[in-house]
This record gives C-alpha cells, sequence and structure tokens, in this order.
C-alpha cells in the first residue's frame, strides 16, 4: 500500500523531462515520434514473420515485434522457437528494413538476443529478476522493460534503476496492464502509470494495450488513451490470421487491419504534436 505522504511526495517532484533514446536506424524513442512496435505474439514460422513485417513496412512502420522465447502461464502450451525464431525475426526484418524487439526470457538468453535483435524486451513476469535485469545493463543494447502485472510504480522504476546501474542507459519503461479485481479484461491498462513515469523519469513509457487489455476490439480504444496519457511508443500483438495464433490470438489484431490502427490513433498523436510512426 503507497502511503499518502508518497503521494504527496511524487506530486511535488519536479517534473522530469524525457530522454529521447536512440534505438537504431536513426531512430529516437521518447521525441517527437510515437514509435508503432508491431507484430505476433510468438513467432511461429518463417511464413508468418514474413507476412507480419511485410505488412508493418507497408504502412511505414520500422520495428517488428515478435516473441522467440515465450513466458506461458501453462508447460502445455506453444513454449516458442527458440535460437531459430530469433533468426526469423532477423532475416525478415533485415528484407523489410525494420528493427526488431524480441524477449530474453533467461540470463542465458542476453548474449543471443543482443546479438540477433536490436531491443531486447524483459517480460511482465521477469520484473524483478535481478540477475537477469543486471545482465541486460551490461549490454549495448536498449532495453524494453515491461512493468509486472502486480508490480508497483516505484518497483517498476527501481528495476529500471537495476538496468542503469551496471551501466545501460538505454531503457525503455512499458506499461502493459496491471492486474485489477475485475475480470471483464485480462488486465486493466494503468493510463495513470504511463503519466506518472513521464513525469517521474527521465526514461520513455511505452505501452502495451494488447496485453493490458487481452482483447482485440479494446485494442485501438486503449491505444488511443494511452497515446493520449503520453506513451512515447506502442508494442502491438498482429497476426496474419489470429484465430490460429500459437499465442494470444483472442488479443491480436488481423495483418490487415494495421492501416485502420493508424487512421485512428494518429490523429490522437497530432493532437499530442506527435507523429505517430
Ligand atoms: C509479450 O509481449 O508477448 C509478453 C509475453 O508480454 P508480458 O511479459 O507483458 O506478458
Ligand atoms: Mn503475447
Amino acid at each position: 500500500m503507497i502511503s499518502r505522504s508518497k503521494q504527496i511526495q511524487n506530486a511535488d517532484r519536479p517534473t522530469v523531462n524525457t530522454v529521447p533514446i536512440d534505438i537504431g536506424d536513426g531512430i529516437f524513442v521518447g521525441g517527437s515520434q510515437v514509435i508503432m512496435m508491431a507484430g505476433p505474439c510468438s513467432v511461429e514460422s518463417y511464413e508468418q514473420t514474413r507476412k507480419s513485417a511485410e505488412a508493418v513496412a507497408a504502412v511505414g512502420g520500422r520495428v517488428l515485434r515478435g516473441g522467440a522465447y515465450k513466458p506461458r502461464t501453462s508447460p502445455d502450451t506453444f513454449q516458442g522457437l527458440g535460437r531459430p525464431g530469433l533468426e526469423i525475426l532477423r532475416k525478415v526484418a533485415d528484407e523489410f528494413n525494420l528493427l526488431v524487439v524480441t524477449e530474453a526470457l533467461a540470463v542465458e538468453h542476453v548474449p543471443i538476443v543482443a546479438e540477433m535483435a536490436d531491443i531486447i524486451q524483459i517480460g511482465s513476469r521477469n520484473m524483478q529478476h535481478y540477475p537477469l535485469l543486471w545482465a541486460a545493463g551490461e549490454i549495448d543494447k536498449p532495453v524494453l522493460l515491461k512493468r509486472g502485472y502486480m508490480a508497483t510504480i516505484s518497483e517498476w522504476l527501481a528495476a529500471a534503476a537495476h538496468i542503469e546501474r551496471r551501466g545501460n542507459q538505454r531503457i525503455l519503461l512499458c506499461e502493459r496492464g496491471i492486474r485489477t479485481f475485475d475480470p471483464a479484461t485480462r488486465n486493466t491498462m494503468d493510463t495513470n502509470a504511463i503519466a506518472l513515469a513521464k513525469q517521474i523519469s527521465p526514461f520513455p513509457v511505452i505501452a502495451d494495450p494488447s496485453h493490458a487489455t487481452g482483447q482485440s476490439n479494446l485494442v485501438i480504444p486503449v491505444a488511443r488513451a494511452a497515446v493520449a496519457a503520453g506513451a512515447d511508443g506502442l508494442l502491438v500483438e498482429f497476426h496474419p490470421d489470429p484465430k490460429s495464433a500459437l499465442s494470444d490470438g483472442h488479443q491480436s489484431l488481423p495483418l490487415t487491419t494495421l492501416s485502420t490502427f493508424y487512421t485512428e490513433v494518429a490523429p490522437i498523436a497530432a493532437a499530442c504534436h506527435r507523429e505517430l510512426i
């Protein structure tokens, strides 16, 4: 339980300016552009990932997401392709001139993910896996740190400090929804956290409306809310055929809706004097 005095402390803190982070290819997160990171939950095959990359590039997107090492709740479900998945991601991203964000699930994945990807994702369940944070702190690649779904904002920022303390300053915070009392949606997008993290931390903030909602019909409206709250980027799940997806199909949008996504979300970015790319 956060104390009232802590809340007052937050309210009294001077606003910190976001320091834009270079993620490669001249792209900065935390500046005037809102950066879209789109793609499947999991890399399932070369064809599925290539179709995704092609569609992301076709709408002007610059970053492809996709998991090769998957943190699955049940061991009976698809666990990811592992290293061959990383190879698929790199190959199709290079073909369409995209950057790659993908998860390192364990300390031993960090070197290979750092070699094959442009941004290393640390998942919600691993937000307080300190040896993983330390390993990510020692590499020269940006790290996207998802907020634990039961972590407070201060615990999330403290986890980021563990990465920073080891020397890596390129940290992207990612709000991906927290568990609340209401089971009506998978999680709840904490737009307060987006706005507050932007004010009290120099790190850019990404929002993930896919995991925050758990249902594809809510992804666009919640992405709009996140951008309005100040998000510097969006991490969104798309799939060529969500019904056949091996993970998170119910929250994945079909690739055919990528242009609608931009049409719906870009005006919110524009209203905040920003451009969605
Ligand atoms: C993901 O991005 O596919 C993922 C597993 O996210 P999270 O760690 O937020 O559940
Ligand atoms: Mn997912």
